[in-house]
């Protein structure tokens, strides 16, 4: 099952990713543990991303995709995988076909999960985080015994500058604005389903498997 996983930040991606894992036993490969590794391996590509990432400067597609490439080809993806974080655009979409094709590799699915802009604000923008042990509160959906003082430490819970609405208003913009033409793509190749994210974690995941098991080829 070679799966395609899109997602806003705060749909819940990580979580039904790790269950695809677990339901299919095929590898999770997100663009950050993938160029990690390739920068930890010190691989040709991977010693030029590291480059790009200590100055600073976005990592260009030429050796991303050529980062895919080299995790694409390796024997654990043959049976499947769930690629996530890649590609953003359709460039990139168009170079993943191309990597896949040589590879002789079929994309099965291209799953979105879907949750309002609203909501995922509400999600994010409650996020506490406790200054002496790190541990994460939800205002709403997880919150601390008392006030905003940590459970375990008593520590102060404070929000991340990265949580601010502002920030995750704008944030959730670029993202929508960055996949329309990336959904049109998969459209158009009748691979792409959207998954309704605001139901509960379970419900969400056997949608998925629904809608995988429906494509199986
Ligand atoms: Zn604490």
């Amino acid at each position: 099952m070679h799966i395609l996983l899109m997602g806003p930040p705060g749909a819940g991606k990580g979580t039904q990713a790790a269950k695809l894992v677990e339901e299919f036993g095929i590898p999770h490969i997100s663009t950050g543990d993938m160029f990690r590794a390739a920068v930890k391996e010190g691989t040709p590509l991977g010693r030029q991303a590291k480059e790009f990432m200590d100055a600073g400067q976005l990592v260009p597609d030429s050796v991303t995709i050529g980062i895919v490439k080299e995790r694409l080809a390796k024997p654990d993806c043959q049976e499947g995988f769930i690629l996530d974080g890649f590609p953003r655009t359709t460039e990139q979409a168009e170079a993943l076909d191309r990597t896949l094709q040589e590879l002789g590799i079929r994309l099965d699915r291209v799953i979105n999960i879907i949750v309002p802009d609203s909501e995922l604000v509400s999600r994010m923008t409650g996020r506490r985080i406790c200054r002496g042990c790190g541990a994460t509160y939800h205002v709403k959906f997880n919150p601390p015994r008392t006030g905003s003082i940590c459970d375990k430490c008593r520590g102060e819970l404070y929000q991340r500058d990265d949580d601010r609405e502002e920030t995750v208003t704008k944030r959730l913009a670029v993202y929508q604005a960055q996949t329309r033409p990336l959904i049109e793509y998969y459209q158009d190749k009748g691979l792409y389903t959207e998954i309704d994210g605001q139901q509960d974690i379970d419900k969400v995941m056997s949608d998925i498997v629904a809608s995988l098991k429906g494509k199986e080829r």
